[in-house]
């Protein structure tokens, strides 16, 4: 893609609507645009890094053996009625439909996947199931200031899985727990996401939170010394779940826990039978007894992590994209002037695009050299090469990783024999 054909432009003035590092970042780089607070438009970089983040999410889903499918957001209120949710959910959003008709927008589809799936489960041959959708979501969230992190109009992914029993449901539970944190790896945040435990409501002890630490985070975790794993705020009150989570506990010890701010990547739950029951859906076992279906549920916010990805890896120059959400991969940027250079720097794009690599071309002409490379740090592309008739005098580009400070001067082909990486 060339910068001079790219529909957006970067800003140097952050706007003053939405105060989060996040939307600050996003907004002045281009990649997403606010409409209203908590409501935002993804613009072509901001785009392709939702795409992948749903992309690195959908494939870890599959390897759970989940099926894709895509649910309505427009729900009628007597699937809110039957869960005695229609009321319940403050953040509904409800609106009339045509024969003055209530409807609600979809927060989540506990309502619309249960009975959907009880239409196909008869029988034990027919479990376990897993189903999962992208969608956008809506929540009427009272504060939506935090930029990607809290949308009213957001992405999720959610994931509902149905079970003959509990023992079932634990395992399914267990490996979606590794899912999770090869998503949060994929992301580039896996060093910082802990595995959070949180109360769990009527049918399981605990849920799972996955929280990634960073200062500018709403929740409060603490951190169990040397693992990945954490405990919420309101399960570190009680006694009980403390000496089943932290090893060897003797009273006093959590006070040993490190606290720290964190943002809600991710939720997993065990529902039970609360949503099956709701809809009157059983299977039948071998014997032809009725069953309870049991169902867990797992979500994840894809726009919530690019948010979370542009608040915790970027640094005071800009965005730092890791690899896999990168919406390109390289940042080519010429600083060239005459015709033969610009030629040859054309050349280059080319060449790269040939080798499969994907290239955010700065071709910009009469934009001065200090501009493009703020840019290219704000941008935040994983490598930045820079090409000028200085490079090309010796047959060579700049290279630099975007976390790293050092450029170093690579002769071309071995820039191309090495991946494009040195
Ligand atoms: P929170 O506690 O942050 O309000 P939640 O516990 O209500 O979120 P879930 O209903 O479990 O969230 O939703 C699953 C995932 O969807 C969350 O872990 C988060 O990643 C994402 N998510 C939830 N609400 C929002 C939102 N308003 N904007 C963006 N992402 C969200
Ligand atoms: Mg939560």
């Amino acid at each position: 893609m060339k910068l001079s054909a790219l529909v957006t432009k970067t800003a140097k003035e952050s706007s003053k609507a939405d105060v989060s590092r996040n939307a600050q970042l996003l907004i002045r780089a281009g990649f997403v645009d606010q409409l209203m607070a908590g409501v935002y438009s993804y613009l072509p970089l901001g785009l392709k890094v939702l795409s992948n983040i749903e992309r690195i999410v959908r494939e870890e889903m599959e390897v759970l053996g989940a099926q894709e499918i895509l649910m309505p957001a427009l729900q009628p209120r007597e699937i809110w009625d039957q869960t005695e949710r229609w009321d319940k959910v403050d953040v509904l959003f409800k609106l009339k439909g045509a024969g003055d008709r209530d409807l609600a927008l979809g927060p989540t589809h506990e309502e619309v996947v249960t009975p959907l799936m009880g239409r196909f489960i008869q029988s034990y041959r027919d479990l376990p199931k897993a189903v999962y959708q992208i969608q956008t979501k809506f929540r009427n969230e009272p504060r939506a200031k935090s930029g990607l992190l809290r949308g009213r109009e957001f992405r999720m992914k959610d994931m509902y899985s149905f079970h003959t029993d509990q023992a079932d449901l634990d395992q399914f539970y267990e490996l979606a727990i590794e899912a999770y944190k090869n998503v949060y790896r994929r992301c580039g945040l896996g060093d910082l996401t802990l595995v959070t435990y949180a109360s769990g409501g009527v049918f399981s002890k605990y849920s799972h939170e996955f929280q990634t630490i960073t200062p500018y985070g709403e929740d409060i975790v603490y951190r169990l010394p040397d693992t990945d794993i954490a405990i919420n705020k309101e399960i570190i009150e009680d006694k009980e779940a403390l000496a089943e989570i932290i090893p060897n506990y003797k009273d006093g010890d959590e006070k040993s826990l490190e606290e720290m701010k964190a943002i809600e990547v991710g939720n997993i739950f065990k529902l039970g039978s609360r949503f099956t029951d709701a809809f009157g859906i059983n299977y039948a076992d071998a014997e032809g007894q009725q069953g309870k279906i049991v169902m867990g549920c797992y979500g994840i916010g894809p726009s919530r992590v690019m948010g979370t990805i542009a608040e915790v890896l970027s640094d005071d120059k800009g965005l730092v994209w890791p690899d896999e959400v990168a919406p390109y991969h390289v940042h080519l940027v010429s600083l060239c002037r005459d015709e033969a250079d610009i030629s040859k720097c054309n050349e280059i794009y080319d060449t790269l695009q040939k080798m499969g690599i994907s290239v955010l071309y700065d071709d910009r002409s009469g934009i001065q050299a200090g501009a493009k490379l703020g840019d290219a740090d704000l941008i935040g592309l994983p490598r930045r090469v820079v090409v000028s008739s200085r490079t090309l005098a010796e047959n060579s580009v700049e290279f630099k990783a975007r976390y790293d400070d050092m450029a170093v001067i690579t002769p071309i082909e071995t820039f191309y024999s090495g991946g494009c990486t040195r």
